[in-house]
Order: structure tokens, then C-alpha cells, then sequence
């Protein structure tokens, strides 16, 4: 009995452990970025290198628009990122919050051409001749793009006209209508056949998708993340984001 009433009592305070605490979120970050981080030491996230990053900047109440333009480390947890596929349009933007100075560090700065270097070029469903793609190699996202694009290539054919041509990955710019970079900027992010693509600057009808569930589980598999889990969304884009999926 006395197991059992513990268990009870391990049940009842996970039920109202209540939202993830910054610790988790900075636990989840160094488990997905083993290769360069290294440790939390009170507010500082350590990288291997001993450079520190600020994990909270202590501004509370950001907006939705602050969130985006000035997000500290702990804010790219803001939202979480859904397993489920939408069933009603999202009200969040689980993802797109990326704080430039981390991704910066981790993967170059293209403005300063500190990402070319880093690309390499991966095949995008060969059997079906999608041509190459550019894909940084760090954290080996140009192994986990190919490995998407070998589950993608073995789809039923009818599912392949959503996949090619791709409408590009490594691209040095904003986030239209913002300072940030993008994540094509980074080199970790594809976006697929833009005649399918729906997006939320465009949209005419607020959210709506064409791209198959399918499709989305293989990306996710592998430690991406899709636009059209986004009130902003973008139904084309994936990008390598392995700190989102909690159970990895
Ligand atoms: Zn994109």
C-alpha cells in the first residue's frame, strides 16, 4: 500500500508540475547540442569553448512581436512545439522564436560569411532527380537532411509533386519584416515545392495546408520543425531544430 500511495503521490505532483521551468528548457538545449554545449551555471549557459550566454535577460511580459525581435536564450521555449498535426489553426509560434547570438555561434554568421564554409551539398530525392541542396554540416544536419530526403524518395508517388523542386535551403536574409535572421541563413532549413506552399503573409483565407501529414512526420523524425505549426505560418519550411522535440 505504501507503494502504491507513492506512486499516487509521484502521479499527482507530475499532474500539477505545471509548465516546463527554465531548467528544463536549458537541460533540453545542452541534450540536443551535446557537440558544443557543455553546462548551466546559474544564469549563464557554458559552451565547450567557456563561452557564456545569458540564459534569462530578466524582461518579463514580452509580446508576441518582442519575443520574435528580442528573444534571450530561454524564450525560444516560449511555445511549445506540438507532436500533433493541426486540427484547428495554431495560435502560437512554437520555433520561430531563435535567439540570433546562439544560432550565430553554433552554426556561423552569414552576414559576415561565416556559413559558406560550413555547407555541404546533399541530394535531394535522387530517385526522383530533386537536384542539390545546401546544408551546413555542423551537428550533422546535412546527414539528417539526407536521411529525410531518403524516406521522402520511398513515398508513394502521388506524394513526391509536394517535395520537388525544392524552392531552396541556405539563404543569407531577415525574416521578411524583421531584423532577425532567418533560419535559411543558418543553412538548416528547406523549404519545399512553393506550389503547395501556403503562407501566412500571402494568405488571403488565414491558415490553410496542402502539405501531407506524411511528409511532416518524416522532417520531424529527424529533428525538424514545420512552419504550419505556426500562427505565422509557412507550410514550406522545415528546419533543424532537435532542442523542440522533448522525448529525444
Ligand atoms: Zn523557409
Amino acid at each position: 500500500m505504501r507503494t502504491a500511495a507513492a506512486l499516487l503521490a509521484v502521479m499527482g505532483f507530475a499532474c500539477f508540475a505545471g509548465p516546463a521551468t527554465a531548467q528544463d528548457d536549458v537541460d533540453r538545449l545542452i541534450r540536443a547540442y551535446l557537440d558544443h554545449l557543455e553546462r548551466r551555471d546559474g544564469n549563464d549557459l557554458v559552451w565547450k569553448d567557456g563561452t557564456r550566454m545569458r540564459i534569462d535577460d530578466g524582461i518579463k511580459g514580452k509580446s508576441a512581436d518582442e519575443l520574435l525581435e528580442n528573444p534571450d536564450v530561454d524564450d525560444m521555449f516560449a511555445y511549445a512545439y506540438p507532436s500533433a498535426f493541426p486540427a484547428a489553426p495554431p495560435q502560437t509560434d512554437p520555433g520561430r522564436i531563435r535567439n540570433a547570438a546562439f544560432f550565430a555561434k553554433m552554426y556561423g554568421d552569414c552576414a559576415a560569411g561565416g556559413v559558406s564554409k560550413n555547407l555541404v551539398q546533399v541530394d535531394w530525392l535522387p530517385r526522383h532527380k530533386g537536384g542539390r541542396v545546401s546544408i551546413n554540416r555542423i551537428n550533422g544536419v546535412d546527414r539528417k537532411l539526407a536521411a529525410v530526403s531518403a524516406e521522402l524518395d520511398a513515398l508513394p508517388e502521388p506524394l513526391i509533386r509536394y517535395l520537388i523542386p525544392s524552392a531552396g535551403t541556405y539563404n543569407c536574409r531577415a525574416i521578411a519584416g524583421t531584423r532577425q535572421p532567418s533560419a535559411h541563413g543558418y543553412g538548416i532549413a528547406i523549404d519545399l515545392n512553393t506550389a503547395f506552399s501556403d503562407y501566412w503573409r500571402w494568405s488571403k483565407v488565414g491558415w490553410r495546408n496542402r502539405i501531407p501529414a506524411e511528409v511532416v512526420a518524416v522532417f520531424e523524425r529527424h529533428g525538424f520543425i514545420w512552419g504550419g505549426k505556426w500562427a505565422h505560418f509557412d507550410t514550406m519550411h522545415f528546419e533543424y531544430r532537435p532542442e523542440l522535440f522533448p522525448d529525444r
